[in-house]
């Protein structure tokens, strides 16, 4: 949700993020409670860093959906999986900054993550991504210009949707399943659009690592089911084995989300 503006350049490149982190942490745990109904949790925002916010648009917080209706066509919303198994699940936003390391620490550590990608950033080297996807990472549907949806018409939202899902389809042979909205922000046109355009569910999470800090939306600790949020950065790898030794230390095994909410 944070973003590096300029494109990979051997790895230096600028950072600006535009993401709110405040605004993202909020929904997140919207999301929390749109799924589980596990209301009146701490937003990961009370313990963002000083300095996270952004001024990226700050969407209502007046919740679209708390209950998922599929008679309207309104797809679930998913901020964390509910499951019986010691399991925790790995997302990484955006794919500004194309690290060649990320590609190599997939490669050998053979940890499955879903890559939620907005393709105004990606269209340029959809190779690297394809590296990344023949290491294990499944590619899903960010939108293609990573604008706030909320609000939005849905024939706009829809053809944000629609047209990332094409392209993506012919540059991955795979069709999208999962959908993030940027900044975690939707509304009930998103959750049409999200069926409308082939995909099953509106993912969010329950846990963001940044900056080097990991932040829990449920208190301390992570817990099976939770979804991890990262980034493509320059700290990606940092961040990367950051994600490994909180896994392991919580005796939680990484897993592919679509294997379970698919
Ligand atoms: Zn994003």
């Amino acid at each position: 949700m944070w973003r590096q503006r300029q494109p990979y350049a051997g790895g230096k490149s600028v950072l600006s993020r535009r993401h709110c982190g405040w605004a993202a942490g909020l929904l997140a745990a919207i999301g929390i409670a749109s799924v589980g109904g596990s209301q009146g949790q701490r937003p990961v925002a009370a313990i963002a860093p000083p300095g996270y916010h952004r001024a990226a648009p700050v969407p209502s917080i007046t919740p679209a959906s708390r209950t998922p209706n599929s008679a309207a066509g309104l797809v679930p919303v998913v901020s964390r999986v509910g499951t019986t198994r010691p399991v925790v699940f790995l997302t990484m936003d955006d794919g500004v900054t194309r690290l060649p390391g990320t590609i190599a620490w997939f490669l050998r550590h053979r940890i499955p993550a879903t890559a939620f990608l907005t393709d105004a950033d990606i269209s340029g080297d959809y190779g690297y991504f394809r590296r990344l996807q023949a290491a294990g990472v499944h590619i899903e549907n960010h939108t293609v210009h990573h604008k706030l949806l909320r609000g939005k018409p849905f024939a706009a939202q829809r053809g944000e949707l629609c047209t990332t899902s094409s392209r993506f389809m012919r540059a991955f042979g795979q069709r999208p399943t999962l959908f993030r909205p940027p900044f975690g922000a939707f509304d009930n046109a998103t959750q049409r659009a999200v069926g409308i355009c082939g995909m099953t569910k509106l993912v969010t999470w329950s846990v963001t690592i940044s900056n080097g800090t990991v932040q829990y939306a449920r208190g301390p600790g992570l817990r099976r089911g939770d979804i991890v949020l990262m980034h493509f950065t320059k700290r990606t790898l940092a961040e990367l084995d950051l994600f490994l030794r909180t896994a392991r230390r919580a005796r939680l095994q990484p897993a592919l989300l679509e294997s379970y909410i698919g």
